[in-house]
């Protein structure tokens, strides 16, 4: 079964009429990453610390839960082009990925609560039932009841970055999601040494392009600004592009292009590993 859900992913994926950049053969999304953790993996239990006792266990998420399957969708080369070219606002390319992206990233936790339905297997997408709420005013600013990257850590995917980005084989210009099932599928070992090992400024304390990169001041050497960036990626970009783009959401990611975690864990960190 594990064989047949990455297939499943990477089909959905690669084939959907959807995921294409218009007027172009170029996708938003690349080939997925998919991870697999245990529902009963401590590392939930010690999410309620972390993060706060209102972030769910999958068991509160969906009663039975035996694995959580994670996955990365990497953004495609052309998208991240684009936007590294870009100083003050995202590219066409990137608004355009953020909201059609993001769209097929929905489709997928759908398609794949369905599709492991049809084989007798229960299943949610978190991020799609009522239970899943944003908490304003954390000890961490806003938060929310199930975090896809942290889901993403657990199965191995990646690490956190001093952007508060999660930094995969693929890089830290993705999309992520999740999706639980009672279905048990061995979890996927989590190799990085650390929580933080993919990133530089973490690893050995070089770095910090990613500051340089955001045009709001956001990120310092202390970590990433959650209420100025949200500042930028829900009122000031679109504000500025959604219009004229067509585009509802737009995101930001320019301390996610340009950088040397773009598409790829830097090297000096994978040669820790
Ligand atoms: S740009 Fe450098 S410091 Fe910033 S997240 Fe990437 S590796 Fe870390
Ligand atoms: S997404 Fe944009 S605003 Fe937010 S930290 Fe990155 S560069 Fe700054």
């Amino acid at each position: 079964m594990e064989a047949l859900l990455r297939t499943e992913i990477e089909q959905f994926i690669a084939g959907h009429p959807g995921n294409r950049l218009p007027e172009s053969d170029t996708p938003y999304l690349d080939r997925p990453l998919v991870g697999f953790s245990a529902a009963t993996d401590t590392l939930y239990l010690e999410y309620k610390t972390i993060i706060g006792e209102f972030h769910l266990l999958p068991e509160e998420l969906l009663p039975g839960a035996a694995t959580v399957i994670s996955w990365i969708l990497p953004i495609n080369r052309a998208v991240r082009e684009s936007n590294r070219r870009q100083d003050s606002l995202p590219s066409r390319e990137w608004c355009l990925t953020r909201t059609h992206g993001e769209v097929l990233n929905v489709e997928l936790r759908r398609h794949l609560v369905e599709w492991l339905a049809g084989r007798g297997y229960r299943a949610a997408a978190p991020q799609l039932l009522p239970l899943w709420l944003e908490i304003p005013d954390t000890v961490h600013r806003i938060a929310s009841t199930w975090s896809e990257r942290h889901a993403a850590y657990a199965a191995g995917l990646g690490t956190f970055s001093l952007n508060d980005g999660l930094i995969t084989p693929a890089g830290i210009a993705h999309r992520c999601g999740s999706v639980i099932t009672n279905l048990i599928i061995p979890p996927t070992r989590r190799g990085a040494a650390h929580h933080r090992q993919n990133c530089l400024y973490y690893f050995n304390g070089s770095c910090g392009a990613c500051i340089a990169r955001c045009p709001v001041g956001a990120i310092t050497r202390d970590g990433h600004d959650k209420d100025r960036c949200r500042e930028m990626v829900y009122v000031t970009a679109p504000a500025a592009l959604s219009e004229r783009y067509g585009a509802p959401q737009t995101g930001c990611g320019l301390c996610q292009t340009k950088v040397p975690c773009e598409s790829a864990i830097p090297p000096a960190c994978r040669s820790a590993e």
